[in-house]
Formats: structure tokens, sequence, C-alpha cells
């Protein structure tokens, strides 16, 4: 599987339209549901002197290991098509599909957007539509699922097909972006194989469009990233800062420089795994020491690059954000927490200086008094401690955040130019 290449694929829609249903069939078709569930199955069959293998015993038993709180393995989904090694990058279900999709563990490259053709376009299509378009989703598939409950009905395809077109278009995807199947995640119509309920629709497989999705860039020739997760003291070691590399690449005898703790030294050693590496690069896991740094000369938040290229630090920055779900106005001076990489600071909405029209991306109000949920705007944010952020035309990796306030994901944006 490591000769292909690799794609994070986040699946997306509404509660309930089949997020769920969608990837355990895809799990399913590719041959890659848990070995355990199979043979279980297979023991439960024989036992009642039945053959063959439901598709909803594998989701019953998907479902059972979520409810158990088996939450990494299911987010961390796994599958291949001739084409592509996929991971899912968020799960249907996660509470925190934003700030997982922003600090998680890989942001998504495309997505697959899941509508359930009986009850259309819902508010959390809308959401994610939007969301993806700011994070930066090259390319959606769109399913249009449970065709099973509307008897296979070639005009309600057409009309939830609409529908999205009209979101879509909403944010600015072109509706070349994005293909459009009638299926049932249930029922397997169109997901491998044609389907003969939907005579009427002679394109693409769902597993067929994901082994045509654009191959995802290569990570750019960008200069080391390296957001701190923890610091750690190892006795005969020293201090050994641990994250994840998002761009660039670390070696021994590295001069880096940690942001915005502002402190540098050489690199001795990088170790992944609790081995001793040459070198790390983009993904990988790694800890590492260097020569005269303290326990509390840096900290998690901070970003390590490279000595003559350091990680920005914001004085200002300008982003655009979507606000996702306020349940009253945004003003100037609301000051919520904003996550970034692995920083959590609380940051100052100076001023909002454009709302922007969603469905041409133009500005639609020159310095608005107020945003609210389902706006577009662009505004001048001022962080209330030091904070490493990047532009995300640079150094994408580094260059979207969420904003949380009380206890919910509330927007999400990304930077579009960082004042030091
Ligand atoms: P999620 O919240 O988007 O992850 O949705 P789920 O995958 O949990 O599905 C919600 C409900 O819809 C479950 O009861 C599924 O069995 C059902 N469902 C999902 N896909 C289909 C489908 O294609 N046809 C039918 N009839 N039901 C489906």
């Amino acid at each position: 599987m490591a000769d292909k290449p690799h794609q994070n694929l986040a699946v997306i829609g509404h509660v309930d339209h089949g997020k769920s249903t969608l990837v355990g069939r895809l799990l399913y078709e590719t041959g890659n549901v848990p070995e355990h569930v199979i043979e279980q199955q297979r023991e439960e069959a024989e036992a009642q002197g039945k053959g063959g293998f439901e598709f909803a015993y594998v989701m019953d038993n998907l479902a059972e290991e979520r409810e158990r709180g088996v939450t990494i393995d299911i987010a961390h989904q796994e599958f291949d098509t001739d084409e592509y090694y996929f991971t899912i990058v968020d799960t249907p279900g996660h509470r925190d599909f934003v700030k997982n999709m922003i600090t998680g563990a890989s942001q998504a490259d495309n997505a697959v957007l899941v509508v359930a053709a009986d009850d259309g376009v819902q508010p959390q299509t809308q959401e994610h539509v939007f969301l993806a378009r700011t994070l930066g989703i090259d390319q959606l598939i769109v399913a249009i699922n449970k065709m099973d409950l509307v008897d296979y009905e070639e005009s309600r395809y057409h009309e939830a097909v609409e529908e999205v077109k009209g979101l879509l278009g909403q944010v600015n995807f072109s509706t070349e972006d994005a293909g459009f199947i009638p299926v049932s995640a249930f029922e397997g119509d169109n997901i491998a194989e044609d389907s003969e309920n939907t005579p009427w629709y002679d394109g693409e497989t769902v597993l067929e469009a994901l082994n045509d999705l654009p191959e995802p860039q290569p990570p750019t020739d960008a200069p080391l990233r390296l957001p701190i997760q923890d610091v750690y003291t190892i006795s005969g070691i020293g201090t050994v800062p641990v994250g994840r590399v998002e761009t660039g690449t670390i070696e021994g005898g590295d001069n880096v420089s940690f942001q915005p703790s502002d402190a540098s030294g050489e690199v001795k050693s990088v170790e992944m795994h609790h081995e001793e590496v040459p070198s790390a690069g983009p993904g990988d896991n790694v800890g590492f020491n260097v020569r005269g740094i303290g326990k509390d000369d840096i900290r998690r938040g901070d970003v390590c690059g490279p000595a003559e290229d350091p990680p920005k630090v914001a004085e200002t920055f300008q982003a655009q954000v979507v606000v996702m779900q306020h349940p009253s106005v945004i003003t100037a001076g609301y000051t919520p927490v904003f996550h970034a990489h692995t920083a959590q600071v609380a940051c100052t909405i100076e001023s909002i200086d454009s709302k922007i029209d969603p469905s041409s991306g133009e500005v639609a109000e020159e310095e608005p008094d107020f945003i609210q949920s389902g706006d577009a705007a662009v505004v001048t944010v001022r962080p209330q401690k030091p904070l490493s952020i990047e532009p995300s035309s640079e150094i994408p990796e580094l260059g979207s955040f969420a904003i949380r306030d009380m206890g919910q994901t509330i927007a999400a944006g990304k930077v579009l130019s960082v004042n030091q």
C-alpha cells in the first residue's frame, strides 16, 4: 500500500444523512473491515445456519465500537482503492470536526459530502461546505444518499443535486470541482458497482470517483515548521520537545529557533518511535534534543523553524473567517480563544474589515457593525499573548485556526497576512 499516494479524506454532511454508513460501506467494499469483525460475523452466521455477509452487521459492529469509545480506531479508518491509500481524517459523529480538521492529525485534501435524498440540504450540510471551502478542500464528491428511500427516483435526485449546486455556488465552489452520484450507502448502490436501480445514471461509482481525485500536492518546499506539542526532560539527554513536522525537514546539526518563546540552538539528535533517525519530514512525529535549551525556555504552542527563517510571530493578523454558530452577534472587541496548530491563545477581533458575499466572494459591506452565524468576513485580530502563525498562502499547514467560545467551535478561518 505504501506505493500508492496518500489521500486524507473528510466525510462531511448533516447528522443522520449516512456518513458513518458510507464509511462502513467503503471499508467493506474495499476489504478493509477489521478481521475480528468479519470473524465474529462468520461465527454468528454459521451458528444461525446462514451464509453470507450482512452489511448491516458490519455497521452495527462499527457503531458498537464507537459506543465503547474506541474513537481513535474509528477516527482513523483507512482503506485503499486502486489508485490511493485513504485515511478518513474526521469521522462521522465527531463533535469536534472543525477543531480536528485544523489542529488534528491531518488536514483533509478532498471530501465526500453526504446529502440524504429524502432530506436535501440541511444546516450542517451548509456549515460543512462553508468550512471545506475555508479550509482549502480542493474537490468534493457529492453522494446523494438514501436513494432507496425515494424509490430511486431520477427527479428527486436532480432536485437534490440542484439544491447542492446552489449551495456550492454560494461559497464559490465551482460545480466542476464536484461530482454528483446517486447512492444508497446502506444497500450499496453505485458505491463499488453500477446499480441496476438507477438505470438513468451512467456516471461514476463512489469508488471510481475516489480513484479519479486529483493527486494531493506534495508538501511544499516550505521551511521547517514543527509546532511543539509537549516538552519533556529526560535524564541523561536533557530537554526534549516533541511534535509533528508540518513542513520542511529537521536533522542533527540544524540551527533552529522556537517562536514565540524566542529560544534557539543546535539540534543534537532527532528520534522517531524511540529510535534515532538522521532526519524527519512532513507528517513525522518526532522528539528531538537541542543544545543549550532548558525545559522552561520553550513551551507547547511554540513553533520550531530554521534560525535563518524563523516562524512568524503576529503582532496582529488579518484573516478570513466563517461564523458557524454563535448565539448572538460578533462585534469588534470580542476576545474568544483561537486554536491554531498546538497553540491556544485569547485573541481580540480588533476590527471587522469587510463582510464577504458568499455567492460572489466579493466584498458585500465595508466595516460592518457586526457579523453572525452564516457570515463570512475579513477581520483584523490581535493575539493577547504572542502567537506564531503564518499566512495560509505561504504555509497552509500553519495558516488556519478555529475560534472557540462557550465550549464550542464558533468559527473557523485562514490567515491572509501577518503583521510582525
Ligand atoms: P451519520 O450521522 O451521517 O453518520 O448517519 P448514519 O450513517 O449514522 O446513518 C443514519 C441513519 O440512516 C442510520 O439509521 C442508517 O442506517 C440510515 N442510512 C444511512 N444510509 C442509508 C441509506 O442509504 N438508505 C437507508 N434506507 N438508510 C440509510
